[in-house]
């Protein structure tokens, strides 16, 4: 056992490098202070106590700023290392934006990231052959293999990513990470274009993503620039009915995954960057995929089509229906086309009945997002965690109450204990599903969630399956049926005892 760490603070503490990744950070800090086979372990010992780690997780995810990077742009600690040899051959270490899933090509050299080197313990696949340790590679093994893209690719990354890393070597942490912001929006957005249109589906196995996006790109002229601005203007060009839809869908997609686990995304007017992609598209193209091409036009101009909305909204076509019959759903037109009535809706009401869909979810979803079963659900609903809206005799819960769950959890919890025998789910089983003991159960599962008892969280689990509560949560609920007991008795005690006052 060394006795230099007992404090906790390690001895040496080398400065933290620009942009320095913070796993291999602690694993410097570490052999710095004479480790020289470092584990998991001993990084985790380290990152409370250094000023520049202590807000880190031990999830690896790459941090800029307090904001939240969405999940699908950042890999975690058991991913592979990806570098660019020339930035590691100036100064070895490994850099935060490479842990970013898009970010393909260093803009600095123009080098194509490479993914051989490992750090002992952390990285998946260090026994695989070729695989180098970050602190024992050569100069010629970083270099082993090394491409640069072609032009037309080089110059779709430049036009990209250059402003971003230029400010991050440049130390403008706030800066590069608005820029980010953008970058991720536009590859979003350029990604589900390239998944779904046909040509670039097929595509051979193995040819880099950004190569992909580059040919896409070339290939409908689209002109990208970073910020607002960009996003918009890249919008407006987007005129193949085909790729609105494929782009809408994914703004939708984004809209709601935005209310449940909000990203630095929500810096973005995303709901009203849609409804421009919608209008835009009404006003190039009126009636042609949109409003009727029949006699009645006129009268309609502009309008969705019912089937066309209820796509749109993504919800079921009865339950919008009722909006549009109770009035929520203002300014329907009705156009008869002999025996058929066909209905159409103004795009501003499609788009308000969007956002307000986007905002509730149904108890199926709630179940999926939270990552908890029926049980589960119902002790949140009973003990009045989730408050139900009532729209045409169905079920749905505010968006915002499920995010709102989560902080709170989030904010309550403390680590999970190293060892912890006698941790129970937070909604598990010491929550019977009916008997005497489930009003008390849930009057404490209510106390829980204002701090009144300890919460723990364990990092690798997701959802509320990620939250434990100890004996004592258990112990006030066994207290809790006591008193209760107690008082039931007493109550029927007191009315057969005859009453002093009428004698
Ligand atoms: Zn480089």
């Amino acid at each position: 056992m060394n006795t230099y760490f007992n404090s906790g603070l390690p001895l040496c503490r080398p400065k933290m490098l620009p942009d320095e990744w913070v796993e291999t950070y602690l694993f410097r800090v570490a052999r710095a202070n004479g480790i020289r086979h470092p584990r998991l372990s001993d990084a985790e010992r380290f990152r409370p106590t250094l000023p520049a780690t202590a807000s880190s997780k031990p999830d690896g995810y790459p941090i800029w700023s307090a904001m939240t990077l969405p999940r699908w742009s950042v890999v975690t600690r058991v991913n592979k290392i990806r570098y660019c040899p020339a930035c590691m051959t100036q100064s070895r270490y490994i850099r935060s934006r490479w842990r970013l899933t898009v970010f393909d090509v260093c803009t600095i050299h123009h080098i194509r990231l490479k993914d051989d080197l490992v750090e002992p313990v952390m990285t998946r696949g260090y026994r695989q052959e070729n695989r180098y340790f970050v602190t024992e590679v050569t100069d010629e093994q970083l270099w082993a293999g090394a491409v640069c893209p072609m032009p037309s690719e080089r110059r779709h990354v430049d036009r990209l990513w250059s402003g971003f890393e230029r400010l991050i070597v440049e130390n403008d942490t706030l800066g590069a990470f608005k820029q980010l912001t953008c970058i991720l929006f536009l590859e979003a957005l350029l990604d589900a274009l390239a998944s779904t249109t046909s040509e670039f589906e097929s595509s051979p196995v193995g040819i880099p993503r950004s190569t992909n996006l580059a040919e896409l790109v070339a290939r409908y002229e689209f002109s990208l620039s970073v910020g607002l601005d960009g996003i918009r203007n890249f919008l407006d060009q987007i005129t193949l009915a085909s790729h609105r839809d494929v782009v809408l869908a994914r703004l939708r997609r984004m809209s709601l995954e935005e209310a449940r686990r909000p990203t630095f995304f929500s810096n973005l007017p995303i709901a009203a960057l849609r409804r421009r992609l919608l209008v835009g598209a009404q006003e190039n193209t009126p009636g042609s995929n949109y409003g009727p091409l029949h006699p009645g036009q006129a009268q309609t101009s502009g309008h969705l089509s019912f089937e066309r909305a209820t796509s749109l909204i993504g919800c079921q076509r009865r339950l919008l229906r009722h909006l549009i019959d109770n009035k929520v759903c203002q300014g329907a037109s009705v156009v008869q086309y002999g025996s058929r009535r066909n209905t159409y809706l103004p795009p501003d009401a499609v788009q308000a009945c969007t956002e307000w869909y986007a905002s509730i979810a149904t108890p199926e979803q709630v179940m999926n997002e939270l990552g908890i079963d029926r049980n589960g659900f119902r002790a949140l609903f009973s003990a009045r965690l989730l408050r139900p809206i009532a729209v045409d005799m169905q079920r749905f819960f505010k968006r915002s109450d499920l995010t709102d769950i989560c902080r709170r959890l989030q904010d309550l919890s403390r680590p999970f204990p190293a060892n912890a025998p006698n941790l129970h789910p937070l909604l598990g089983e010491w929550i019977p599903s009916s008997g005497p003991y489930r009003p008390a159960s849930l009057e404490v599962l209510r106390e829980a969630f204002s701090g009144k008892f300890p919460i723990f969280r364990q990092m690798e689990s997701s959802g509320l399956s990620a939250y434990f509560v100890d004996y004592t949560a258990l112990e006030r609920a066994r207290r809790l049926r006591k008193v209760e007991v107690a008082r039931h008795r007493h109550q029927k005690y007191s009315s057969n005892q005859p009453s002093l006052l009428l004698e």
